[in-house]
């Protein structure tokens, strides 16, 4: 837990989210600001400031988020596929440094990844 991390207070109720999912390890709550119809988060409620600070104890974990991404995206509606997104640090543009998968469906197609 990190008493300044805003993923860590809606993990605790300190900050209201819409909730999508939450088991002991995992947290999904839709984004404040969506980019797309279905546009939620799925958080690991252990506080890994991001991808690079990721090591082993953190694959059942991770593992277990995206191996539920699937089921709540099509829950949420995306029923043809989606896109997930991890920011990571500067260069990856990361803004709240908790990691945290976005799950985007939508618009129908999404945009090729990058442009060439
Ligand atoms: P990042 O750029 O770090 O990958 O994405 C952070 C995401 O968190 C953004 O899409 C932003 O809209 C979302 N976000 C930031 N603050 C809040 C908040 O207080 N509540 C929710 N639900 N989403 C937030
Ligand atoms: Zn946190």
């Amino acid at each position: 837990m990190d008493n300044n991390c805003i993923f860590c207070k809606i993990i605790r109720g300190e900050i209201p989210s819409r909730k999508v999912y939450e088991d002991e390890d995992i947290l999904a709550f839709h984004d404040i600001k969506p980019v797309a119809p279905v546009h939620f988060l799925m958080v690991p409620k252990l506080h890994i400031p991001s991808l690079m600070e990721a090591g082993q104890g953190h694959q059942a974990v991770l593992g277990k988020i995206l191996a539920l991404s699937g089921k709540l995206a099509q829950e949420q509606g995306a029923k043809d596929g989606f896109r997930t997104i991890i920011n990571t640090g500067r260069v990856g543009r990361q803004e709240v440094y908790h990691l945290h998968v976005h799950i985007i469906g939508g618009p129908d197609p999404l945009p090729a990844m990058l442009k060439r």
